[in-house]
Formats: structure tokens, sequence, C-alpha cells
């Protein structure tokens, strides 16, 4: 469109300059000279250069010029156009933005103070377009409705690692214990449920110091006055490789160095941890990161203890959860040694102190203990038949309970805390649910785990879709606008083939789970011959054919299936969890229920089971609440203030789904104008008329509309806005520009 005349001042969209990137989106800016073959332009960071004439793309629509508050308003609703509204904003400090009742919040890297007693006072009772968008705003909106409506609400927040789930969480809940009165002991109990829950479920990683491992649905119940009566949690999916194994510069999780900072010398000697740096041991080490900057560790172990008593946790039981942590400590340190029986890998515990230590706080006899971890018995022709263990096989044998034993440990926790602060009342009450949940994953390598958090945010954009596609309905309704043609298509096909139709992806790995010559080889075939030639499934191209991809909403992601059953099984050696079972330790015991049966893999619910029932529930319970929705932003890699990476941020913005909003946008009428905005921009292309305040602005954009366009051009005059389509709007410029 070089054919624009540019005028000086005008502000335009440019082609990115210099960059291949797919993150890479057009760029707002002001022309400050236009000569034939290029254009001198000024950012909004007042940096001048030039462009070739041809990149410059279009004129800017007046909403943003500078910035809204609510980017629904923006009357070119596109990717480069929220981008942009968001970086203005960022660069003066604001972190939050509407898209109708959706908050963007972008995490600001530093302590901003918009959460103090006077913000909560502030934002008491209005409504969302009264004040500055605030995630307080949404907290009571969501609040406000709860009481007038008498119905369940919910708050989905999403976004990636460090983008601020878990710190828009916990202001949620920081509010609605401020509003809902008395401050009691339920709300105190809620409110500290949340440093155990982290000490236990956070571990430091490289993109977040405190990075939460698993997901979490809180829901907090409310009395018809408006109080705070209970709550209830629910968690997802705890990362259970970090037990065993660290990267670089990643810790396991906190309850392990606080436990060791903060444990009395006395307690340390009980729990036979006689060494108090985690460098001494194995499961602590391999990330070779032991403190945080800070964070102290002994203080934060004294905090999650009070905790506990809070919610409370009686002194046996938190003892008894300290002891199983220290035998996880000790099960790591054990000695494996090779050795041969008859031609036959075997292996030998040589480590008498750390096997006795174990058995000891496990409440385990020694030897069943040593033959429990290095041998099998398997069940052949109605026979019990012992099987020595490679020292492969035995350590693998022993992070796997090592692991099965620190998600139960978590498991446990949470179902006590939910006894207490999940008081039971006869009258149903209505509830705020607040989803806290990883976001969608595409890593290097994207395993079973990533799968499962993909599916999730599958259902949650489903969810999310619903929502905006009905408020677009809602503004064509207010507009008095016509809308049936608008045609628009879900991600239900993807869901269908992970997790929903007859041999869905799930359901073959269940399947393949359950076949004991079953391989992740022979899964990866049969997925590839049930769905290889279905356009969303992918098989891998060359270097990747032992891949198979998804093509999500998000993009598409590839999965290696490497370990997809194992993960799935989710299961450890069926001698350890007989001897467990005997264990004098209550706890211990009650983790590991009995009635299973020696073999052990055919009857648990595999995690393919258990992860799909507890998202149909999660499904269910927000599709009966109404919805808010909070995307949260990482601005930058290096947990800097002040610094945001525009390709970073698209990159988020479209996992986010946030785009479907445009994509929606764009099925019906993309460019909207309020009609006297418009009349002012495009009075030049028909004959003088009077001063604007005496006229009727619709009438004269319809006049303007008449003779600027083609009659059969489809656009909609609703009550205070023009819908138009793109193909209009910029023919309307073309012909602005070439009268000025
Ligand atoms: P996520 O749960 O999305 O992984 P977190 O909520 O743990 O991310 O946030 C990561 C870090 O970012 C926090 O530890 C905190 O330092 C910072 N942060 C997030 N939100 C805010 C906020 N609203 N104000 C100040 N700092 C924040
Ligand atoms: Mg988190």
């Amino acid at each position: 469109m070089s054919e624009f005349v540019r005028q000086h001042g005008e502000y335009v969209w440019v082609k990115p300059q210099n960059t291949t990137s797919e993150f890479a989106v057009p760029f707002g800016a002001r022309i400050v000279r236009t000569e034939k073959t290029q254009t001198l332009v000024c950012d909004d960071r007042n940096k001048q250069f030039w462009v070739p004439a041809g990149d410059v793309l279009k004129a800017m629509h007046i909403t943003s010029q500078e910035d809204v508050e609510d980017m629904i308003t923006l009357g070119d609703l596109q990717e480069y156009t929220i981008l942009r509204n968001l970086q203005n904003r960022y660069a003066k400090q604001l972190i939050y933005t509407y898209t109708g009742s959706m908050l963007v919040a972008i995490n600001p890297y530093q302590i901003l103070p918009i959460y103090t007693n006077r913000e909560i006072q502030l934002y008491r009772n209005k409504s969302l377009a009264e004040l500055p968008p605030h995630i307080f705003a949404i907290s009571d909106n969501a609040f406000q409705r709860l009481q007038r409506l008498k119905e369940n609400q919910c708050v989905v927040i999403s976004g990636e690692s460090g983008a601020g789930k878990t710190e828009s969480t916990k202001l949620i809940l920081q509010y609605l214990a401020a509003i809902s009165g008395k401050h009691s002991w339920i709300e105190q109990q809620i409110i500290e449920a949340n440093p155990i829950m982290e000490a236990f479920g956070n571990a430091k990683t490289v993109r977040n110091d405190n990075s939460s491992r698993f997901g979490k649905y809180i829901e907090i119940r409310f009395t018809p006055q408006g109080a705070i009566q209970g709550a209830r949690i629910q968690q997802y999916l705890l990362e259970k490789s970090r037990i065993v194994f660290q990267s670089r510069d990643e810790r396991n999780y906190h309850i392990f160095y606080c436990m060791l900072a903060g444990l009395s010398t006395a307690e340390r000697e009980r729990l036979k941890l006689q060494e108090q740096s985690p460098s001494q041991y194995h499961y602590l080490a391999q990330g070779g990161c032991f403190t945080l900057p800070g964070r102290g560790d002994a203080k934060d172990f004294a905090d999650i203890r009070a905790a506990m008593k809070v919610l409370s946790f009686k002194p046996e039981e938190v003892w008894s959860i300290l002891s199983l942590l220290a035998a996880i400590l000790h099960l790591g340190n054990l000695r494996f040694t090779a050795t041969e029986v008859a031609n036959l890998a075997t292996a030998e515990i040589d480590d008498t102190p750390n096997l006795q230590r174990v058995a000891q706080l496990l409440g385990i006899p020694i030897s069943a203990l040593n033959a429990a971890l290095t041998q099998r018995t398997i069940f052949v022709h109605g026979e019990h038949v012992t099987t020595s263990l490679s020292k492969e096989a035995a350590i693998e044998g022993r992070d796997a309970f090592v692991k099965s034993l620190y998600d139960g440990i978590f498991v446990r926790i949470v179902r006590r805390i939910n006894e207490t602060i999940n008081k039971q009342v006869d009258q149903p009450m209505n509830s705020i649910g607040v989803l806290d949940i990883f976001g969608f994953e595409n890593f290097d390598n994207n395993s079973f785990e990533q799968l499962c958090i993909n599916y999730a945010n599958e259902n949650l954009q489903q969810f999310f879709v619903g929502h905006i596609f009905k408020m677009e309905q809602d503004e064509y309704q207010n507009e008095h606008i016509n809308w049936q043609h608008i045609e628009f298509q879900d991600n239900q096909q993807i869901l269908d083939l992970i997790g929903m139709k007859p041999m869905n992806l799930m359901s073959l790995i269940d399947e393949e789970s359950k076949f004991p010559k079953g391989t992740d080889q022979t899964l990866l075939e049969k997925l590839h011959v049930q769905h290889g030639n279905r356009s969303i499934y992918v098989k891998g191209k060359t270097t990747q054919t032992s891949l198979f991809g998804i093509r999500h909403y998000a993009g598409v992601v590839m999965y290696n299936p490497l370990g997809f059953l194992e993960k799935n099984r989710d299961s450890f050696s069926g001698d350890l969890r007989t001897l467990v079972q005997r264990s004098t330790n209550k706890y211990l015991v009650d983790i590991f229920p009995h009635e299973m049966p020696m073999d052990t893999a055919k009857k648990q619910p595999t995690l393919c089971v258990k992860f799909r029932n507890s998202l149909d529930m999660l499904m269910r319970t927000l599709s009966q609440a109404h919805p808010y929705f909070i995307r949260c932003i990482k601005p930058n890699e290096y947990k800097e203030p002040k610094n945001f990476d525009k390709e970073l941020c698209v990159r988020q913005l479209r996992y986010s789904g946030m785009m479907e909003t445009a994509r929606i946008r764009r099925a019906g009428y993309p460019i909207r104008h309020a009609y006297r905005a418009f009349v002012e921009r495009y009075r030049l292309l028909v004959p003088p008329v009077g001063p604007l305040e005496q006229c009727d602005c619709r009438k004269l954009a319809r006049q303007i509309c008449e003779v600027a366009l083609p009659a059969d051009s489809d656009r909609q005059y609703g009550k205070t806005k023009l819908f138009l389509r793109d193909e209009d709007d910029a023919s309307l410029e073309l012909q602005r520009s070439q009268l000025m």
C-alpha cells in the first residue's frame, strides 16, 4: 500500500525490520519524513530510522495511538495492536490491562505499591470500568456477582513458569480474605495452607526461584452473608522426577533444604541426619544449587512448622512426615554395588549404616528392606519366583519407590489440609475458585507430562473460547446487529484426538501400558497406525522419526514417547509395596493402603486415568461457574524489572490462546468505530457538514459509507458503533490519504 501519501506525524504500522522470527510482528511508529522509496519513522522510544516505503503497512487506528485500559475497545484488535498496548502500559508500570473481563497481568519483577489497604478499600464494590485495571477489581467483581446472583465464580489463571500465576492467586486470596470481614480463624488457616503447599510442591528452577511444580484449584466457600466459611484444595500432577534428579542450577523441593537448615541438632540426630549440608545428600546435590538469594531456609522452616500448627497437624504427624523425608534422603545415599552371580548381573547394598537408617525410619526390618531393594518377586505358573536385580535396575526401583513415596506424602498433606479447611455444611454454599495451573508447554523435549498439561490447556482453551464467543455475541446483541452468519471452529477435534473419542491417544497409551510386551516403540507404531493420516496428528520427519506430534491450538508440539509407558503405569516394585504395608510407621501405611494384590501394575489406575478423571471433574466445576480469566505474562527471561521482550511476549500471547479473541472478532467485523470518532476522521469524504455537536453522527457515518464504499460491501450499523471488515477500512483510509 505504498500509494499512501504519508503525512508528517501520522501514526502508522510498520513491518518488522531485519528479522525472520515467527514472533516478530508489525510495530507502531510515526512518520517523520517521506521519500520516494524510503520513509523515516520514529518509534515509541523516540528512535528514528529509515524503512523501505513499502514496509509502511497502514495507518494506525486512533485507539492504538495511546493506550487503552480495555483492549476490547481497540478499534483494530490484532496481535500487534495488543502487543503495542501492553508494551506502552508496561513502560508506565501499568501491569494490568483488560480484554473485556479478562485480565492480562505482566510480571513487574519488582514490588509495586499497589496492593495495600488503600487499594483494597478503593476497589471494594466498584465496577470493572470505574477504576484502572487491577487484580483486586477482578476479585471484587467475582465476589459481587457471587453475592448478588448467588452463583459460583471461578478465576482461571494461566501463563508460563515465572509469569506470576501463583503470586496472582495469593493476591486474590488476600483480597477475598480482607473483604469478607471478620478475620476469623478459617481465613488464617486458608492463607497458611499456602506456605505448606509451597514448601512441599515448589522448587527453584532456572525460570523461577519459587516454581510451583503442581497445579491447584482452590475453592473458597462463602456464607450467604459473604463471610468465608471454608475452602477446598485440589492438586494436579506433582512433578516427580525432581525428587530424584535436578538439572543444573535447580533444587529439589524447598522442604528438604528448609528441614536441614531448620531442625534442631537433637532433632537431626533423631532423624540420623548427621550431615547438615544439602551437598552431602545425593538427592539434593545434583543441581549444584543449595541456597537461594533472598530466602532463608531456616526461617522458612519455622514458618512451615507454625503453619502446620495452624492447620492442626498433630506433632506426631509432623514428625512422621519428617521421618519419611529423612528416609528419602538416606535412600538417595544408599550405595549399590554391581555383583555377578552365575553370570547374571546382580546388585548388593554394602552400606549397612544407611540401610539401617532407612529401615528404622520406615519402620521395617532391615533384611526385608535389603531384599526388596535388590530382588523382585514375580508370579509364574502359580508360583512366586525371586529374581535378582542388576545394579541399574535396583537403583531405578529405588528411585521409583522414592517418587511414589514423596508424591504420596504430598497427596496426604493436601488431604490433611482439606480435612481442616473443608468444613462440611448442610446447605449448599456458593464459592469462588481459583485455578493456578501450568500453561501450554513446548520444550525441546516433550514427554508424557507435557501431553497431560497441554491436554488440560486444550480443555481450558475450549472453555475460554466458549466464553469469549459468548461475550462477542453479547456485543453484537447489544449493538442490535445480526450475528447469525459468524462461524467459528473450536478445538474439539484436538480434544477428541487426545482424550475423548474412542481410540484416542491416552486410551492407546493406557492399553499399551497394560500390555506386558508393550514398549515405547510399539506405542509409537500404534499411534501412527491409528492416527497417522489425520491433519492434526503429525508424524516425525527425518530427524524426528521417533516422535509424534499434535497440532495444538498454540502450535505443533512434538512428543517423545520414550518413558511414556513407565510414567503412565506410575507404579513401583510390588515387593517394596508389600513391605511398606507392614511398616510400624502408620503414616507410611496410610500412604500406601492395603488391598493391593501382588501384581499391582494391572490393578492400579494409570496416570492417564487419574489425570483425566481429575481434569473432567475440574472442567465440570468450571463450567458450572461464571468465569474470569487472568493471563500472566513474563516480560523477559532475566527476572528483570522494566524489560519488555516483544518476541517473548508475542509467543506467550499466542500460547495463551488470547489471540482467539482477535480471531473470533475477525470472523465477524474486525474493525469498529464509535460514530463520532468515525465521522471526525472521514468527514472529508463527503461535502462539508456543520459542527459535529449538532449532527446525528450515526446518520453521517452511514452517508460516508454509502459514498465511499461499494453498495454491497459487508458492514453493519450498530447502536453506538460502526462495524467494518478489513477491506472497507483500508479503502476508507486510502481515500482519506488521497484527499489530504
Ligand atoms: P508462576 O507461578 O507463574 O510460575 P510466580 O507467581 O511464582 O510465577 O512468580 C514468579 C516471581 O515473579 C515471584 O516470585 C515474584 O518475585 C515475581 N512476581 C510475580 N508477580 C508479581 C507481582 N504482582 N508483583 C511483584 N512481583 C511479582
Ligand atoms: Mg507457580
